[in-house]
């Protein structure tokens, strides 16, 4: 049987392919932003919904119209729109800086210039600007309609991932990004890439939860020694 202890790529190619099975392939993209849309959309969602966060888009959209309206407004104004967010009072300001920052370094107030630049040297650019890491660089490559290949990792990717012995759970997020993202196979296509985030993500909201996660129905038990060690030692119901 696969451990991970022989091979890790092997082992998660070998995930890749059981999560694939439930989840699906071929996943279709939840957004066709252009990069400076997602970036505000991936700025807005930190620790919150994507429900909320949904709604503080939709928001800034009606009720600004433009992202130089954004930019110019009252932050006050930005703050009230962003109120399904978490922590909008911080978000706000922290929005408002990155767009005139944005504006200074562009001379506009656009990303499409990335598509130009190959994904390491954007994710370089963008992580320069306040607030992204490499999640949220990682969200703009690969969600917007760049479709560049690029691995966000979430807060459910990330539990998986540890629990099945992939990376050890005290690594930084920086590390978790490049680590996991160089376990993939190299010819993985942007949309493999982004089914892979996809279907950790799912695992995590459905099955591996947080609290109690659901081994004894997990179709990857036997390759997970946190849910070998849980199930041993939990009766069955
Ligand atoms: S066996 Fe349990 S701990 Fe391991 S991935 Fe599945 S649900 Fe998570």
């Amino acid at each position: 049987m696969l451990a991970i202890t022989e091979d890790k790529a092997a082992f998660v190619l070998e995930v890749h392919h059981r999560l694939s099975e439930v989840y699906g392939r071929d996943i279709r993209y939840f957004h066709d932003l252009d990069p400076l849309s997602e970036l505000v959309s991936a700025l807005l969602s930190h620790r919150t919904t994507n429900r909320n966060s949904g709604q503080a888009f939709r928001n800034l959209r009606e009720v600004f119209g433009t992202w130089e309206a954004v930019r110019d407004a009252p932050v006050a104004e930005v703050q009230a729109a962003i109120s399904p967010c978490t922590w909008p009072e911080q978000k706000a300001p922290r929005l408002q800086h990155v767009l005139r920052l944005l504006t200074e370094r562009c001379g506009t107030l656009s990303l499409d210039f990335l598509t130009g630049m190959n994904v390491a040297e954007a994710r370089l650019w963008l992580e320069e600007l306040p607030g992204v890491g490499p999640k949220t660089s990682a969200a703009v490559i690969s969600f917007s309609n760049m479709r560049g290949k690029a691995l966000p990792v979430d807060s459910h990717h990330f539990r998986v991932a540890t629990r099945l012995g992939i990376i050890n759970a005290k690594i930084g997020e920086a590390k978790a990004h490049k680590a996991l993202e160089d376990l993939l196979p190299p010819e993985f296509t942007a949309q493999q890439v982004y089914d892979h985030h996809q279907v950790m993500m799912r695992h995590g909201q459905k099955v591996c939860f947080h609290f109690k996660p659901n081994c004894r129905n997990c179709v990857l038990l036997d390759l997970c020694p946190t849910g070998k060690a849980l199930v041993n030692a939990t009766p069955q119901p």
